[in-house]
Order: C-alpha cells, then sequence, then structure tokens
C-alpha cells in the first residue's frame, strides 16, 4: 500500500510517499521523518521561513542541514548510528563560520544544557 506523510518545513509542505508492505515498514517510513517536526517554524536567527533541506559532504563527512534561504544560517540534523535523524531540542540556527577543525570536534553533550 502507498503511505504519503506531509511534513511541514518552513512555509513549505513536504511530500513523502513510500510504498508499505507491512505494519513495521510503516512505523520505520514514519519514525524517520519524525525529526522533521523539530525544525522550528521559522529561522531563530532571522525569522525567515524559506527552509530547505541540505546534504552536502566535505572532506568525507555528511553534512545534513537545514538551511535558511534569507539569511544562509543552518541547523543542524544529527544521524544516529542505526537509527533515524533528529534534531537536538535546543538546536538553533547557525551561521556559519569557516573552522574546519570544527568537524574533527569530539561531540560533547554536556554543551547542550
Ligand atoms: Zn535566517
Amino acid at each position: 500500500m502507498k503511505v504519503t506523510i506531509k511534513k511541514q518545513v518552513g512555509a513549505d509542505v513536504l511530500t513523502f510517499t513510500e510504498d508499505i508492505k507491512n505494519s513495521k515498514e510503516l512505523i520505520d517510513f514514519s519514525t524517520n521523518l519524525v525529526f522533521l517536526d523539530r525544525i522550528p517554524k521559522s529561522c531563530t536567527s532571522c525569522k525567515g521561513t524559506s527552509l530547505f533541506l541540505q546534504h552536502r559532504v566535505t572532506k568525507g563527512y555528511d553534512f545534513l542541514e537545514v538551511v535558511c534561504s534569507s539569511c544562509g544560517a543552518k541547523l543542524k540534523i544529527h544521524e544516529s548510528k542505526a537509527g533515524p535523524l533528529y534534531i537536538k531540542y535546543d538546536e538553533k540556527f547557525e551561521k556559519f563560520v569557516s573552522k574546519e577543525k570544527d568537524a574533527d570536534a569530539p561531540f560533547n553533550p554536556e554543551e547542550d544544557v
């Protein structure tokens, strides 16, 4: 059965359609899109609502992010090893500052409090 899930990202509504064979696949499909619900309605930097999803690869690292097309600020989307993508509760849009070292910085959950 074809299942369609709609998710709002900024001012746009994205439509995802998947051919689902059983309830496990339905839950997986739905779970994999949950991170989209965590994206703020507008850019936390400029309040713009024109947001888009971007995947870029820099020096072998994957960067998944929500980009504000008004000011260019980016919101990080995190990848868990086996599970779906996620966005931290207090994640904010940030303007990109060229610091190549950041990609190698160890993950520190203490910083998120
Ligand atoms: Zn912005």
